[in-house]
């Protein structure tokens, strides 16, 4: 593992489980170097000490973190291997698979040697591997905090997707199994690292539209797929609309009033019984704020919907869409459309990581910022539980939030 070191001007990192040592760097593309480590013949390119070489052997002098992705579904697919193919700070350097097939596609596809595929059994051998500096686990919410928890004791700095876990009992195993590591850990809330997020974080911060009164937030899509899916089925997911895009939802009330919220209080829909048999279908809650401010969010796998709207005491504006894949889109009430060039948000979470663990640049959505919506999500199912009865929430200000 690599460890962080705040000199900004100093690439040299270090490794606990060796002594540093510096060598000379010379580029070389990782696409052909991956090549070269398929087909056994990097040798050369490690002497030679590129930064990619580097990560392979004993040395610790790294620019570029390896990352493995745990769980080959359809988001490291389309959107996380791509998006690695154009990371400045790390690349795709392993995968883990429990489909065998997967691994000859994704080797010729990538580059990836041999050395350097895992499987769910084997996995812990990770532990032996100086090429993966990170760990990003990418399975079903259920199996989120084993994959975390063993890639931090396989010395491992860990990214876990979202919802963190299943519950606040496995977001605290994750964050205590982190520290005891010493592995940094981050969350794949990817939308804290793209522009239009930022600029509403910026103007709750400045105050630009007033102190914020009210902040509406919908994330939602309809679910007509195969009903076996593991996101139909609590024991994997943890539960339904919630879970998945509702946490988008919880995010957006908390940073459109740059609050934690102190209460909560929920309602469910139920329109299709027969297919969401075993999980929740629509969710609305509404939450309190310190300050006084209020939000109402709106989460479903039955409808599409996908916006946030913040008004403050002199103005409002709003993102529509607010948590997609981008580009996102918003305007204010000053007239003014938002705009902002277009990347891949999946590449500038992980860059966003990878400094935070190169450089101690500060993690933009930390682990317990996961926690934190957990408890929010329990408080929610309590509300509900209850018939909608007001849950209080107190957390320590500006818990959760990131830098
Ligand atoms: P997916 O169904 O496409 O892929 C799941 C992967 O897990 C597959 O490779 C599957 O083979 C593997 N798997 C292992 N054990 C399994 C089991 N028992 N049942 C089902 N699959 C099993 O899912 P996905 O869309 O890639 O989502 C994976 C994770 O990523 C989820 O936690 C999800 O919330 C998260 N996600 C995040 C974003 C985001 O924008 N941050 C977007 C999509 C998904």
């Amino acid at each position: 593992m690599v460890k962080p070191k705040n000199d900004h001007c100093s690439r040299i990192l270090f490794n606990f489980k060796s002594k540093p040592k510096s060598i000379a760097m010379k580029p070389i593309d990782r696409r052909t170097f991956n090549q070269m480590m398929a087909k056994g013949s990097a040798g050369a390119a490690i002497l030679s000490a590129a930064p990619f070489a580097c990560a392979m052997g004993s040395t610790q002098e790294k620019q570029k973190l390896g990352i493995a992705l745990v769980g080959l579904g359809s988001y490291s697919t389309y959107q996380l291997a791509p998006a690695l193919q154009d990371t400045q700070h790390c690349y795709l350097a392993g995968i883990v698979t429990g489909t065998p097939e997967k691994e000859k596609a994704w080797a010729t596809k990538y580059g990836i040697p041999k050395g350097n595929i895992y499987n769910y059994d084997n996995f812990d051998n990770i532990a032996d591997n100086d090429a993966i500096d990170v760990v990003y686990v990418v399975l079903p919410n259920s199996m989120h905090a084993e994959f975390a928890i063993r890639a931090a004791k396989a010395g491992k700095h860990v990214i876990c997707e979202k919802p963190m876990g299943i519950s606040v009992a496995e977001c605290d195993a994750i964050i205590d199994a982190c520290k005891k590591a010493g592995a940094k850990l981050g969350m794949g809330y990817r939308l804290h690292s793209e522009p239009y997020t930022q600029q509403v974080k910026q103007f709750v911060k400045d105050k630009t539209f007033g102190d914020i009164q009210y902040v509406g937030a919908e994330a939602a899509y309809r679910s007509t797929g195969n009903p076996d899916q593991w996101r139909l089925n609590k024991k994997l997911s943890g539960g339904g609309a919630l879970m998945n895009m509702g946490v988008y939802a919880i995010q957006s009330a908390i940073y459109g009033t740059g609050e934690n919220p102190i209460s909560v209080s929920a309602q469910e829909f139920s329109t299709r019984p027969d297919y969401f048999k075993d999980t929740d279908e629509t969710i609305m809650a509404q939450f309190e704020f310190p300050s006084g401010a209020v939000a109402n969010m709106s989460t479903s796998h039955n409808f599409n919907a996908n916006s946030m709207y913040v008004s403050g005491t002199s103005g409002w504006f709003q993102l529509q869409p607010a948590n997609n894949y981008g580009p996102l889109s918003g305007k204010t009430s000053k007239g003014e459309e938002l705009k902002f060039p277009h990347e891949s948000q999946q590449k500038l979470q992980m860059d966003d990581f990878a400094k935070h663990v190169l450089y101690g640049e500060p993690n933009k959505a930390p682990g317990e910022m996961g926690k934190r919506d957990m408890m929010i999500v329990e408080a929610i199912y309590a509300s509900i539980a209850k018939g909608g009865q007001t849950m209080g929430l107190d957390f320590e200000p500006g818990f959760g939030f990131g830098g």
